[in-house]
């Protein structure tokens, strides 16, 4: 692989699904290679990754951005516009590209955090009211939708993020 590991991609952005009236999308900057040999240093210099060296996902989070690397492809989630999108993606692809670059420096981490929360365990944190505040129809809705990142932890007026960090050690 040549020193830029990316060298393009294509961008696209998506609405969450069971969300249609958001005012945020989610993005995806689809890239030609795939890029997995770069994750255990993406996992050793980036603050806040979560790594699963088997399933080859690599989570990180920084500026109230979640990011999600796979081996074509970095979602991003939230953004408000197609430039912010870009923006960011941009970012994120010269951070790759700069920890690519000096992958000889970095003691590579192929380690991952304990698990997030299950549906079930993020649920019990729900007072399962169902009172649709959050836009979903039920606690449980919202519960799948947060766990599979396509939700905000704070639509729900109900659920603080401590314990929802908590339940995630
Ligand atoms: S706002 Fe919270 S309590 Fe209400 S339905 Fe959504 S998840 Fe349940």
């Amino acid at each position: 692989m040549s020193e830029r590991l990316i060298c393009g991609y294509t961008l696209k952005l998506v609405t969450p699904e069971c969300h249609a009236d958001a005012d945020w999308f989610r993005a995806y900057a689809y890239l030609q290679d795939d890029i997995s040999e770069v994750f255990p240093y993406l996992n050793a210099e980036l603050d806040n990754s979560d790594y699963d060296h088997e399933g080859k996902i690599l989570l990180a989070t920084g500026d109230r951005k979640k990011y999600a690397f796979r081996p074509y492809e970095i979602a991003i989630v939230p953004v408000t516009s197609r430039e912010e999108a870009k923006s960011l993606a941009e970012r994120m692809i010269a951070t790759v590209n700069d920890i690519w670059k000096r992958r000889g420096e970095i003691e590579p981490d192929t380690g991952g955090r304990e698990p997030p929360p299950d549906i079930l365990g993020i649920y019990k944190l729900l007072p399962g009211t169902n009172c649709k505040q959050c836009g979903y129809a039920t606690c449980l809705a919202f519960a799948t939708a947060l766990r599979k990142d396509s939700a905000r932890l704070r639509l729900c007026p109900h659920l603080s993020e401590q314990d929802y960090l908590k339940a995630a050690r």
